[in-house]
């Protein structure tokens, strides 16, 4: 077991410039500038300098390691195609797709992104750190020989797997607005990988799997939880809805190891989903997590309004390293006072308005859903 003093974390910011040096064609809407952005903001509040913080370096996944997860023929498609042998085989496995296309530096980037995932699951099972956070990373629905949903390599997947070797219980949350199939179905008949995905109704978004009983099968059945939600989920629900399923499931299953894929695309105004949250929620969802006590590994993921999105990694990070800023501006570390003139409230969003008809559609649909996951899943867990 993983054996680090959790009361001073020592968080960990996985970042390089050198992801930067990677662009998707730009009409592709994931941007790989949100992690340098998210470092823009919490260096200059002596986050990743201090006591509480500090930053990293990750070094390109070593192949095989990535062979755990992805066939030796996917590895070498990607490569391959990226290098600008493309071939239609690659195609049937998703590389060079609209979603998934080829551009400069493809390889190297992806492989680099999963290195600082690894690199973060290293540290964590050395003890080194109780906090690692690559906001780089989380390709959730990569498969073991797909490219899908703009991830090439499955770095969440690879670090479950690689915690999981040691011994550990590892616990999946996955708060991107998406399901995270990739993650969900690599540990479908397995108990040892808990998965937990809380995402927009897949019957309204991609990738279109993802109902509440899709439940894992075998040794697996009650260990793979899912919780879609309807357009339109506001705060207030959302919470009721982890607080209901995750908090109690993550106490009975009591994991060595969290490892936390924080997609911000579930924020109120995300160009490709339907849902309203505010990153109050995140910051919720973040301290239920810390109060486990239990080691950490956090991952960026999905988020496509990127000014939303970075505020919300910016925040996330500063709870990471105990110094939550608050809803109070004369809280914030060192006194830091945000470029934003008219809102005073630092790195938190403003508390959105929920409509009558928004709750009347939102939250009859919702207790349904928590009912069936609870008649469902509970008894597994002997709750
Ligand atoms: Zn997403």
């Amino acid at each position: 077991m993983i054996e680090s003093d959790l009361k001073t974390r020592n968080s960990v910011f996985v970042y390089s410039s050198e992801f930067e040096k990677y662009l998707y064609p730009p009409e592709h809407p994931f941007n790989t500038i949100r992690a340098k952005r998210v470092r823009d903001i919490v260096n200059p509040m002596g986050l990743l300098a201090g006591s509480g913080g500090r930053e990293v370096a990750p070094e390109p996944a070593e192949r095989i390691v990535l062979k755990k997860f992805h066939t030796p023929r996917y590895l070498h498609a990607l490569k391959s195609s990226a290098a600008g042998r493309w071939s239609p085989e690659a195609l049937q496995m998703g590389i060079g797709s609209p979603d998934c296309p080829i551009f400069k530096g493809l390889y190297e980037y992806a492989v680099l992104a999963t290195g600082g995932t690894l690199k973060a699951a290293k540290m964590i099972l050395s003890g080194e750190t109780g906090l690692a956070f690559n906001p780089s990373g989380g390709y959730h629905h990569a498969g073991p020989e797909l490219a899908a949903g703009f991830c090439y390599i499955n770095d969440v997947a690879l670090a479950c797997i690689v915690l999981a070797e040691q011994g550990n219980r590892v616990l999946y949350l996955d708060v991107d607005v998406h399901h995270g199939d990739g993650v969900a179905y690599a540990f479908y008949d397995r108990s040892d990988v808990m998965t937990i995905s809380l995402h927009q109704n897949p019957k309204t978004l991609f990738p279109g799997t993802g109902f509440e009983d899709e439940i894992g099968t075998g040794e697996g059945e009650g260990y793979c939880v899912i919780v879609p939600l309807p357009v339109g989920t506001y705060d207030q629900a959302y919470l009721k809805a982890f607080e209901a399923i995750a908090v109690p499931l993550m106490k009975a299953y009591n994991p060595d190891v969290i490892v936390f894929e924080l997609g911000a695309d579930a924020l109120a105004g995300d160009p490709l989903a339907n849902l309203s949250l505010t990153n109050n929620t995140y910051a919720e969802i973040i301290n239920h997590l810390m109060d486990f006590a239990k080691p950490i590994l956090a991952t960026g993921g999905g988020g496509y309004n990127v000014e939303n999105t970075v505020r919300a990694w910016a925040l996330a990070w500063s709870i990471f390293c105990g110094a939550d800023p608050g809803q109070d501006i004369h809280h914030a570390v060192g006194g830091v006072l945000l470029e934003s003139t008219e809102w005073q409230g630092g790195l938190r969003d403003r508390e959105l308005a929920v409509s009558d008809s928004q709750r009347e559609t939102v939250m009859p649909a919702l207790e349904a859903t928590i009912e069936k996951i609870k008649a469902n899943i509970f008894p597994i867990h002997g709750l």
